[in-house]
This record gives C-alpha cells, structure tokens and sequence, in this order.
C-alpha cells in the first residue's frame, strides 16, 4: 500500500533550513529585521503598501476586527464556510456574528443574499464584512467594496487560502488577493498547510497607514510604536502602553522561514493549478464527482480541491482505508454547538448546509507526486464506479 497521503503537507527544503539556522546564529530571535524584511517582502509580492506580520492568522483576524473598532453588540456579517477563527475573531471583541450563506458554484459568500440582509435592516446596523477567499477561489472584492461603500461598511477579507490569486476588476483589470485595493484589511495565516508556512504565523495587509499603525500597536501590548505619539517622554527607556493589547508577535526565525518560502510561492500555485487540472481532466466523464467551478477570470490559488459527491462518507472512508487522508472543509461554522447556543440552527442556511454534507478535499500540494496523485484518482474512480 502507498504511504500515507494528507491533504495538505509543508515543504521545507535544505534552503530553508539554512535560512533558520543563520538567524539563530545571529543576535536576534525575534523582533529582529528580519520581521520587517518579510513584511515588505510579503506586502510587495501581493501588491499592498503595508504588511504586518503576527503570531498566527487567528491572532491577525483578532487585531482586524480591533482596529476597526469591533464593540460589544456590534453586527458583523461572516460566510459560514470557513475555520471557525473567521467569525471567532468578531466574538473577541464583544460582537454578534451574522451568517450569510454561500453561492452554490463559487462556495463564497452569495453577494445577493448578503445585499438582502443589508437591505432588511436600517443602514448602520450591520459594521462590517468579512468574506473568505474559499479554497483559494478570490472574492471580487471590487464588487464587494461597492455593496460595502453603499452600507457604510468595513471590508475583513480573510485570505488565508489565497496568497497569489487574482481577479479582473470590473474594468478589466487584474488584481490580486490583499493588495488593499478594495478591502480594508486583508488577513494571511503561515499554518503548515497553507501556502507559506513558518508553523505558526499570520500576516495583515492593508493601504491604509492609520490601520497599520494600530496592528502594530495591538501586537505588542498597545504599546506605542511612534515615539511621536507619546503623551509624554521621561527618557530614553519610557514606552507607553495606550491601549489593551496582545503579544501576537512573530519570531526572526519564523520570518526567515516565510521569506525563504514567499520565494517558492508562484511556483507552488503553479504545482496547483497543474494538479488541479489532473484531477479535472481525470473525473471529466463523471456525472457524479462535481470538480471546482472556476471563472475565466480568476488565477486561483488551490489551497483546497473541493469535489461534492452524493455518498461523501462512504469515499472519504474508503479512502481513508486506502491510506488517502481526504477532509471535509468545512462543517458549517453557524452548526458548531458554540455558535447554536448563540441561536443559529440547522436549516438557517440551506446552500452551504447541502454543501458541507457532500464535499471532499482530495490531497492537494505541491509536492503531491505523479504516481500519488495517479493513485487517489484510481481509489476514487474505483468507489463510484
Ligand atoms: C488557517 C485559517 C485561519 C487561521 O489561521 P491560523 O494561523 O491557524 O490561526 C483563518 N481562516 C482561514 C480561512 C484559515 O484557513
């Protein structure tokens, strides 16, 4: 039998290695220049004026919804289909999540359901938006910014799925996940099975200098980070602590790491779209396997290859006894008991409902070999035939 295949697994090369090595040589462990290198590095390869890097994606989204001033009783509107952190991050601060189902094709958020739920309820009632760019299909957030700017509200896109990807803009034009051209804040995690990975670590993108300011701040305790901005200076030791913060930092090491990886990054989503494609050539003639739908216009990033399928547990199990570790992304988030016992219930969203009992992630990364791949194709053509 074949070795054990995940869904998703890290790629570290010798270079990487190296890359860690030498900073723990040098003088710095953390809040050295090196965290500041992958800031610029990662803000430039997304095409955004600023970048800052923290502890995990969770802890990015956390200090998102800070900044943009999330307040107890506050209605923040999130897609269901994603890692819990999504809509935990509005819980935080004190806010009420407010699902909004998804498009059947795309798995994003439904833009007209989500204009329904706007137009139902007096403008000023819901603060903000927070869509994910699923499986690393990019939102149109230009279209998005429009629904946004007509309600008065915030834009959190949560890339997590999605460095890399692009879309044309109404006019045509292209434009990538997280460049701060539509969205307010764009949040990254560097998990080992997303595309950059440093084990642990996150990354905001933004245009915006007021918000990064702050990030900066609530990363590090809501210490001053402008001297300029001091109430007062007793000397050369006096920092000021101004608002509640967090440590959300990020090691030099684990920035070493993802500068060294962001270089791998277009190679990688080239290894995807190849595998992607694979996968679509070989379950072509099967009515039975729906295989991702993609707009000409979108470059997506494949952090996931979704397939549904009627008998999802029956394949998943058989896979798994064939050593193939497929997943289910997700299980609603508004179904987690957490979220029922804050009134959600089975029923409130039929689309992604419908969706969460019939997809699959099959295994999908760039390392993924030829005969593994030809492997997985053959158990799952073999189970539906
Ligand atoms: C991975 C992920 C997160 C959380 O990132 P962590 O770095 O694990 O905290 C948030 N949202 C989505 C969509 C993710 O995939």
């Amino acid at each position: 039998m074949m070795k054990k295949i995940p869904y998703g697994h890290q790629y570290i090369t010798d270079e990487d290695i190296q890359a860690i090595v030498e900073v723990l040589k040098s003088d710095f462990m953390t809040q050295g220049p090196k965290i500041a290198e992958f800031e610029q590095a990662f803000a430039k390869h997304v095409g955004a004026k600023y970048a800052v890097a923290v502890s995990n994606g969770t802890a990015a989204l956390h200090i998102s919804a800070m900044a943009l001033g999330v307040r107890p009783g506050d209605n923040v509107i999130v897609t269901p289909l994603t890692f819990v952190a999504s809509a935990n991050c509005v819980r935080y601060c004190g806010g009420n999540v407010c699902f909004c189902d998804i498009d059947p094709d795309t798995f994003l958020m439904d833009l007209n359901k989500l204009e329904a739920m706007l137009a139902a309820k007096p403008k000023g009632y819901y603060k903000g938006v927070i869509p994910v760019d699923f499986a690393g299909y990019p939102i149109h957030a230009d279209g998005l910014r429009q629904i946004a700017d007509r309600y008065g509200l915030w834009i959190i896109e949560d890339a997590c799925h999605a460095p890399g990807a692009t879309f044309l803009d109404k006019n045509g034009k292209k434009q990538q996940a997280g460049s701060g051209v539509f969205t307010n804040l764009t949040v990254f995690s560097f998990h080992p099975v997303k595309h950059v990975a440093t084990g642990e670590g996150g990354m905001i993108t933004t245009n915006d200098p007021e918000l990064q300011y702050k990030l900066r701040c609530y990363r590090s305790h809501g210490i001053a980070q402008d001297s300029s901005k001091l109430r007062e200076n007793r000397g050369c030791w006096y920092y000021e602590m101004q608002e509640l913060g967090f440590n959300y930092r990020i090691t030099d090491f684990q920035c070493a790491l993802g500068l060294s990886q962001l270089k791998r990054l277009d190679w990688s989503l080239e290894c995807r779209q190849k595998i992607a494609e694979k996968y679509n050539c070989a379950f072509a003639d099967y009515p039975q396997i729906k295989t991702p739908f993609v707009a000409k216009d979108v470059y997506h990033a494949y952090h996931l290859y979704v397939i549904e399928i009627e008998d999802r547990k029956g394949l998943i199990d058989y896979l798994r006894a064939n050593n193939i570790f497929a997943q289910v992304h997700y299980e609603p988030v508004h179904l987690m008991p957490y979220y029922q016992d804050l009134g959600n219930k089975r029923g409130d969203l039929p689309v992604v409902e419908h969706y969460s009992q019939h997809c699959l992630s099959l295994p999908m990364f760039p390392t993924l070999t030829e005969k593994e791949q030809d492997y997985v194709i053959t158990k799952v053509l073999e189970f539906i035939k």
